[in-house]
C-alpha cells in the first residue's frame, strides 16, 4: 500500500495530464475549424480586366460575407482578410492567414476574359495538402453552376504560395460572360455559391459531378491521391489578358528573383518581353510540382 501523500500527488499529476490533453484536443479542434476567408481585390483594386462592367471586388466581398455567415452558423470561426471595400495588400492577406496556425485559407474570386464566351468554374491550389480541399470545393461549386467545369489547377498564386496553411483559390465564374455575369448579379445565386463553397469546406460530397468541358486538356500526369475523377486539368500557359490583375501576378520579389535567375542563365533571355518571361516562369513552377 502506497502512502496517502504519494497517492494524492500521483492523482493530482494524473488529473493535470488529463486536463492538459483535453485542452490540447479542444485547441486543435478549434484551430482546424478556423477558416480565413479572403475576399479578392478591394479598394483601388477593382479586379478583372480594364473596363469590365461588373466589379469583381464587390462580388467577391458579397460571396465572402455570405460564406462567413454560413460557416459561423455551422460552428466555424471565420477570419476575414477584408470585410469592406478596402485595399488589402497581398502580403497582408497572407500574414493574416499565417498568424492562425492550423487554419484553412479560402480565397474567393471571379474570373474575366476578353473573350466574352469564356465561362465556368476554376479552382486553384498550390500546397500538396490542399488538393483534397480544392477538389471538394470545386465539385460542390461546379455542381450548382449552370456553366462549364474548367477544372482544378495547381498554380503558384501569391496568396497560395505564401500561406503556410492549406489554401484554395476559387474562381466562381466569368463576370465578362453575358450569361454568367447576369447569373452572378443575382443575390440568390451568390448565396448558392457561398453554400457550395461551405459544403466543400465541410467536405460534403457534391450531388453531381459535372464532366470537364471538352475544350480543357485532360492531364496524363500522376495526380495527387486527393484528386480522383475527371475534373483535373494541367495548368496551361496563362493568357496575357489574365495578367492585368494585381492578384494574378507573381510578387515583386519573386519577379525580381526570376529576373536575376534569367540574367544569370542566359543573356539572350534578357531580350524577351517581361510578360512572356513571367509566363514561362509560371509553367516551370508548375512543371516542378505536378
Ligand atoms: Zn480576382
Amino acid at each position: 500500500m502506497l502512502p496517502t501523500s504519494f497517492r494524492l500527488t500521483y492523482l493530482k499529476s494524473l488529473a493535470a495530464v488529463v486536463v492538459a490533453l483535453a485542452f490540447c484536443g479542444a485547441e486543435a479542434r478549434a484551430q482546424s475549424r478556423t477558416i480565413i476567408v479572403d475576399a479578392g481585390h478591394g479598394g483601388i483594386d477593382r479586379g478583372g480586366v480594364p473596363g469590365q462592367r461588373i466589379s469583381e471586388k464587390e462580388m467577391t466581398l458579397d460571396v465572402s460575407q455570405r460564406l462567413r455567415r454560413i460557416l459561423e452558423a455551422s460552428g466555424y470561426r471565420v477570419i476575414m482578410t477584408r470585410n469592406s471595400d478596402v485595399f488589402v495588400p497581398l502580403g497582408q492577406r497572407t500574414a493574416i492567414a499565417n498568424s492562425y496556425r492550423g487554419a484553412t485559407f479560402v480565397s474567393v474570386h471571379f474570373n474575366s476574359a476578353r473573350r466574352a464566351g469564356a465561362n465556368g468554374i476554376e479552382t486553384y491550389y498550390y500546397r500538396g495538402d490542399s488538393a483534397g480541399l480544392a477538389a471538394n470545393i470545386h465539385r460542390n461549386v461546379v455542381a450548382i453552376a449552370p456553366t462549364e467545369n474548367r477544372g482544378i489547377r495547381r498554380r503558384g498564386y501569391f496568396v497560395l504560395r505564401r500561406t503556410s496553411i492549406p489554401g484554395v483559390l476559387v474562381e466562381c465564374g466569368f463576370l465578362t460572360n453575358p450569361y454568367e455575369g447576369r447569373t452572378i448579379l443575382n443575390a440568390a445565386y451568390r448565396q448558392r455559391l457561398a453554400e457550395a463553397i461551405a459544403r466543400g469546406i465541410r467536405r460534403q460530397p457534391a450531388g453531381y459531378n459535372k464532366p470537364l468541358n471538352p475544350g480543357s486538356r485532360a492531364s496524363a500526369e500522376a495526380l495527387p491521391q486527393a484528386i480522383a475523377g475527371p475534373d483535373f486539368v494541367r495548368a496551361a500557359p496563362r493568357p496575357r489578358y489574365r495578367r492585368t490583375s494585381r492578384y494574378h501576378r507573381s510578387s515583386r520579389a519573386s519577379r525580381s528573383r526570376s529576373r536575376s535567375t534569367r540574367q544569370k542563365s542566359s543573356r539572350s533571355k534578357r531580350t524577351k518581353k517581361k510578360r512572356s518571361s513571367d509566363n514561362i516562369q509560371f509553367i516551370r513552377t508548375n512543371a516542378a510540382f505536378v
